[in-house]
């Protein structure tokens, strides 16, 4: 008798989201937009969150005229009593959630001597403690349930730092740390928290970049462009599937190898 050949599981139900409640924050437009087109494809549920009802309405009525299921939520990320009131909402209207994505961010660059004290305070506000306040909301839902997949989003700047974007770094290397943080405590309960680090994705948020800057880094990244929205919601789908269970307070870089 041959050795008996060891199947890793029905490869096509593979990034199958069927009727999981998945919260999406920020998807009103960008990477956001593109990660919860991405879960509603794949049979989720998808709470659209961004700070204006209109804004989650449209990526959810886009959704929702597609075929697809998808309900728009209004949340400022950075309002403890906000965020609950979400989370109460999205139980209520989706049921418990068992991904969250947490992508909703901004940035105010300058130059940390003509950075204003409120713009730190705005991206580490936005960033850093509404990845916090969203992944504590959702906790005790994942863990009565014993499984749960949180995703942040963190920043290549996270990583290697950026001149003018003290406050932006700094909130994305403190994703990183909050990652790791979530994946040591909720470990044990079936939840694992990663994070992404993506380049520079053609976004609103990078439309300022100067043309200079995109040329540069259209020369030096191995794949020879800027990332869109569509090259994040993969890797986002990856680790918040079923199968990346033993991976956990990873930060995975989307860059195109930019920073090798
Ligand atoms: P974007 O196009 O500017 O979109 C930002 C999203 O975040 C919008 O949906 C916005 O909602 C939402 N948002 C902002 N403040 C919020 C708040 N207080 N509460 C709830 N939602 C809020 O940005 P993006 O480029 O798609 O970036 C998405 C994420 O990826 C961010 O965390 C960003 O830091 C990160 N990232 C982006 C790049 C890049 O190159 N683009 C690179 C690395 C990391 P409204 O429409 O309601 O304002």
């Amino acid at each position: 008798m041959g050795q008996r050949y060891p199947r890793l599981g029905n490869l096509q139900d593979v990034l199958d989201f069927t009727d999981q409640v998945v919260v999406v924050t920020g998807a009103s437009r960008g990477i956001g937009k593109g990660i919860a087109q991405a879960f509603a494809e794949r049979g989720a549920i998808v709470a659209c969150v961004a700070t204006t009802e209109a804004g989650a309405a449209q990526t959810a009525l886009l959704l929702d005229q597609a075929g697809y299921r998808a309900v728009p939520f209004a949340c400022d990320v950075s309002h403890a009593e906000q965020v609950e009131g979400l989370f109460a909402n999205i139980g209520d209207q989706c049921g418990p959630p068992s991904v969250l994505v947490n992508n909703a961010g901004i940035a105010r660059d300058n130059l940390m001597m003509r950075l204003k004290d409120e713009d730190w305070d705005a991206v580490l506000n936005v960033n850093l403690k509404g990845s916090y306040l969203c992944a504590k909301a959702v906790t005790r839902t994942m863990m009565k349930a014993r499984y749960g997949r949180i995703v942040n989003m963190s920043s290549v700047v996270g990583l290697h730092g950026a001149a003018g974007q003290a406050n932006y770094a700094a909130s994305k290397a403190g994703v990183v740390g909050l990652t790791k943080a979530i994946a040591k405590e909720l470990g044990s309960r079936g939840i694992t928290c990663n994070a992404i680090a993506p380049g520079f994705i053609e976004t609103d948020m990078t439309s300022d970049l100067p043309a200079e800057f995109k040329a540069h880094v259209e020369k030096t990244a191995p794949a020879g462009r800027l990332g869109t929205s569509q090259d994040i919601a993969p890797a986002v789908l990856f680790l918040a599937s079923r199968e990346a269970s033993y991976i956990t307070g990873q930060t995975l870089t989307v860059d195109g190898g930019l920073f090798l």
